[in-house]
């Protein structure tokens, strides 16, 4: 296991709008893309505060979500996870070792992340769905865990092919979460309802 640090963005112990069941989402910081209207552009710029080892990013998420009792799997999104794949790769091994399910976001495509380079192989094989390609604002759609029609959601296990026939399917999931100190949103929620909130 490399020791390779991770930048971590932001994590989530619960949501139910990141992928099937309940899962616990880590956005890491940095992305080398810049989609015309990316949602997360505070997420762009690598050199986040916040860095973690694999081990490091397992015990946290261990911890937030009291032994991995409330979550079945993990999501990374970011960012761009297939940037800081190696690390990654790492961690998410890790989670498949405590029978977690590991989902992840990219804006590469699949064929991209096949020819790119060893490492984002590595991490693709260690993944159990996919959701890829960068986000087009022109073809900004509703359909379950994604927002443009561009992107695929690739099963890349039997773990979740019960959801093969659901994914194209109209749908609109977001979450609010209201605390002390923050107001949080998360999932896929309009633009203006962003605004308003
Ligand atoms: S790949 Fe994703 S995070 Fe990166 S710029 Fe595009 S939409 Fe934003």
């Amino acid at each position: 296991m490399n020791s390779r640090l991770i930048d971590i963005a932001q994590i989530v112990a619960v949501s139910e709008v990141n992928g099937p069941g309940k899962r616990a989402v880590i956005w890491v910081q940095g992305c080398h893309k810049r989609c015309p209207g990316c949602w997360n552009q505070d997420y762009l710029k690598f050199g986040s505060v916040w860095q973690l080892t694999a081990q490091e990013l397992f015990q946290t998420v261990k911890q937030m979500t009291a032994n991995f009792r409330d979550v079945e799997g993990i999501t990374f999104s970011g960012g761009e996870p297939f940037d800081q794949a190696e690390a990654l790769e790492d961690a998410a091994v890790l989670f498949k070792e405590n029978n977690l399910t590991v989902m992840s976001y990219s804006g590469y495509t699949l064929e991209e992340i096949q020819q790119n380079n060893k490492v984002q192989s590595k991490l693709l094989a260690a993944l159990d769905i996919l959701v890829d390609g960068e986000y087009v604002k022109e073809l900004h759609c509703d359909r379950l865990w994604r927002s443009s029609l561009n992107q695929k959601v690739h099963f890349l296990s039997d773990h979740y092919k019960s959801f093969e026939d659901l994914i194209n399917a109209d749908v609109r999931e977001f979450e609010v979460v209201l605390s002390a100190n923050e107001t949080r949103v998360t999932g896929f929620p309009s633009a203006d309802l962003i605004r308003r909130i």
